[in-house]
Order: structure tokens, then C-alpha cells, then sequence
């Protein structure tokens, strides 16, 4: 295994700060990741896996081993007449990956154009947007089980995904994934609920859209609502959207009755986060080298940050404002270390 020592970790996160790296090395094949571990083991070092650095903010040097995932690879397993199950390395890039099934017309994930990221990474926050979770297309996720110290392959029943999480982000580090099994439709249900598909698909006149059409209006209403990270460094969303119940929700629209709140079952719905954040008057407000970011609340962004304790504790007055005046908690979604 070829390991580097004091690496500085800029080149490979989205928010760039920079924290260092006690060893660094590159995943290319599965025996990679259990030399990796065993490595780690052996020096009693902690080890960290990062994808493409999108999620996450450094606050401090990492002491232990960070192994950045490229397995790639995309490999048909079946085909029927009304289904194509794929296995996809977990250093894919997702962007890629999806606009490869949208080409060969194969549905699913077209909703998911444009995020950021690895094919490994995808089922650990269970990433979403515009309606759509990649579990909906999941079948099974191979994992080195570095507690056990096995291979293992589990089914999409026990990733256990929920709304912005899985079995993965709660069972922390615990499994490193090396291959995402997706099933995908060849006669797809197009997706088109939220507002701005709709707004978009008027704007530019398309009346019947297919696969190709609608990830193309999804990839231009993120470049147009979204910071791009080259120029302003982000992980996304930094917070979850809260959830409460009917009751607590039906107690907070007497004092705001503006509050954007979607239903997720009878009894729980979630609150728009970034609606919360810019009524406390964060949105494209700017401290020091850190931000809010002006066309969407819920994305902090840097200025020319070098430590990511900069943005943690930008995160930290925004929680603190938002818990003073609705009485919620909001919790970060970023992977912070
Ligand atoms: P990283 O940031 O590298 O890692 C994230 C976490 O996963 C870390 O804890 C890391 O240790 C762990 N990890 C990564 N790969 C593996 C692996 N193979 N095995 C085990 N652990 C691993 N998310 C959404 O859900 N919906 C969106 O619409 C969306 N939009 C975004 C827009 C922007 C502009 C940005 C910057 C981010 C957005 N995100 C969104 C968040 C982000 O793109 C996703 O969370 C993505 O899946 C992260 O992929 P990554 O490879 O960059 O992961
Ligand atoms: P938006 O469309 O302005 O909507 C604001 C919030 O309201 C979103 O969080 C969304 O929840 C919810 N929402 C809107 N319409 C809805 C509907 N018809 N049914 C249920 N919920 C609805 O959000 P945005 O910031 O521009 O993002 C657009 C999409 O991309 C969202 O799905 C968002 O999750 C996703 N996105 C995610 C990240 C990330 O890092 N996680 C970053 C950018 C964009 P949901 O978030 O549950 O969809």
C-alpha cells in the first residue's frame, strides 16, 4: 500500500480549507481497502474515507489515514424487458454515472442530476432531491465491515434509508463501500412534483418530457439556484430539514403563519430549514470569511476560508438563532471533522 505523510487536504474537499493529513492513500481495487484497514489497525490509527469531498468540513488536522475511493467502473449484470440491474464502483462520479443511464434511457435517477459527489457515497446520506431518493433505485451495497473485519452485501431492506440518512451515516465509519448495485426502469414514471420542474418545463416550452429533457431543466435550475463550488466553496445543504409533529407544527404556524412545512407521513412533517434560517435574517449575510449564501439560506459558503472551524462556527450561530426564535434544533448535515 502506498501511503503519503502530512498531505494537505485542500485538493480533495469542496470547501478547500487547510488541514493536513497524518497519511494519505488512493482505493483502486478492494483489496486496497482491507490492506487499508489493516494498516490502520496495525499503527493504531483512525481512518477516514472520503469521496469527492463534497460533505464534509475539516476543523482540525486529521490524525489517522485518509483513503480517497476510486473504484470505478460501471458493469451490467441483467436485463429484462422492463429493468436494467447495474454494479457501479464506488468512485464513480454520481453526475456521470447518472447521465450515462439517462443516455442509454434507463430511469431513476435523472432527479438526482447535477449532485456532487461519488456512486459510494449516494447511500449514505441516502442523497435526494426534487422528489426523488437514490433508495428508490438501490437493489444492494457491498461494504467492507471494518468491525468484523468482513465483506459483506446488504439489501436495500437492511440499509435502512430514511430521509436523509441510512444505516451507513448512523453507524459511523463503520462501513466502507466499494459497490452500489441500481436497478433502473426502461418504461420510467417521470418525477415532476416540486414547483421549479414544473416552473422550468413551462419556461422552456416542453409539454411531453422524457428522461434526457428533465435532467436537463434539473441541471439548469441548480446552476442557476446553486453556488458553484469552484468559485465559492460549500458542501450543499448544511443543515437536515427538522421534522415535527402535526401538533407542534399546528403550535408554530399560530406564531408564523408563513412557516413552509411538507408532510412526510399522517402524523410528522418537515419544515423547510432554509426558511427558518433566512427569517432569522441570515441569508446573504457575510462574517469574516464565511457566508450564507444569497439565492438559498440553507447553503453556507466560504469566502477564502483556511480552517473549516471558520464555517462550523458560523453553523454554530445560525443553530443558536434559530433555536432562540422557533425553539428547533437544527442539525447539521455536513460530515464535520
Ligand atoms: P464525501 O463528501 O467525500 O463524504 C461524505 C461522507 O461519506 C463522509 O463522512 C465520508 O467519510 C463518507 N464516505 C464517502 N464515500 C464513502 C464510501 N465509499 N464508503 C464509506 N463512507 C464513505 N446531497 C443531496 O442529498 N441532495 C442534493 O441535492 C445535494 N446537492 C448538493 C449540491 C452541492 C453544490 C453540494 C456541494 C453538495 C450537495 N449535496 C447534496 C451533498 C453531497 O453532494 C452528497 O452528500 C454526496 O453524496 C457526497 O458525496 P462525496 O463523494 O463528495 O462524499
Ligand atoms: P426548494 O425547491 O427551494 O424547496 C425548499 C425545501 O422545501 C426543500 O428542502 C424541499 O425538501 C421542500 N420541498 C419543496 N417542494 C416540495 C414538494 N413539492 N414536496 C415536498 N417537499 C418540497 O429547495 P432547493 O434548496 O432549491 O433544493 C431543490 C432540491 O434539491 C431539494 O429536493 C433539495 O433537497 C435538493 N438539494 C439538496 C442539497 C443537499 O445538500 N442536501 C443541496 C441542494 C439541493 P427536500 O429537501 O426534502 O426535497
Amino acid at each position: 500500500m502506498h501511503t503519503e505523510h502530512n498531505i494537505s487536504l485542500q485538493p480533495f474537499h469542496f470547501f478547500a480549507s487547510e488541514e493536513l493529513a497524518s497519511y494519505f492513500t488512493v482505493l483502486h481495487k478492494n483489496e486496497d481497502v482491507s490492506d487499508a484497514i489493516e494498516w490502520c489497525h496495525q499503527q493504531n490509527l483512525p481512518f477516514l474515507i472520503l469521496g469527492s469531498g463534497s460533505n464534509v468540513v475539516f476543523t482540525k488536522n486529521f490524525p489517522g489515514l485518509v483513503a480517497k475511493m476510486e473504484i470505478n467502473g460501471i458493469k451490467k449484470l441483467n436485463e429484462s424487458a422492463t429493468e436494467v440491474i447495474l454494479e457501479v464502483g464506488a468512485g464513480e462520479n454520481w453526475h456521470h454515472f447518472v447521465s450515462y443511464c439517462v443516455q442509454k434511457g434507463w430511469g431513476g435517477l435523472e432527479n438526482l442530476s447535477l449532485i456532487p459527489g461519488t456512486v459510494g457515497a449516494s447511500p449514505i446520506q441516502n442523497i435526494g432531491a426534487y422528489g426523488v431518493e437514490v433508495q428508490e433505485c438501490i437493489q444492494q451495497v457491498t461494504a467492507f465491515d471494518t468491525t468484523t473485519q468482513q465483506w459483506i452485501q446488504l439489501s436495500n431492506k437492511e440499509c435502512n434509508f430514511g430521509y436523509r440518512t441510512s444505516l451507513f451515516k448512523v453507524a459511523v465509519k463503520r462501513y466502507i463501500i466499494t459497490h452500489v448495485q441500481f436497478v433502473l426502469q426502461k418504461q420510467p414514471q417521470l418525477k415532476m412534483d416540486y414547483g421549479a420542474i414544473r416552473d422550468m418545463l413551462h419556461e422552456k416550452g416542453i409539454k411531453h418530457p422524457n428522461l434526457e429533457s428533465l435532467s436537463q431543466a434539473i441541471i439548469q435550475i441548480r446552476t442557476q439556484k446553486l453556488p458553484d463550488p469552484k468559485i465559492l466553496g460549500n458542501a450543499g445543504s448544511f443543515f437536515k430539514n427538522p421534522i415535527v409533529s402535526k401538533t407542534q407544527l399546528e403550535q408554530l404556524q399560530q406564531q408564523f403563519p408563513n412557516i413552509i412545512a411538507y408532510p412526510i407521513s399522517d402524523d410528522s412533517y418537515k419544515i423547510a430549514a432554509g426558511w427558518l434560517i433566512e427569517a432569522c435574517g441570515w441569508k446573504g449575510m457575510k462574517k469574516g470569511n464565511v457566508g450564507c449564501y444569497e439565492k438559498q439560506a440553507l447553503v453556507i459558503v466560504s469566502y477564502g476560508i483556511r480552517s473549516g472551524r471558520e464555517v462550523y462556527e458560523f453553523s454554530e450561530e445560525i443553530i443558536h438563532s434559530v433555536a432562540q426564535k422557533f425553539k428547533i434544533q437544527l442539525e447539521r448535515e455536513v460530515n464535520i471533522y
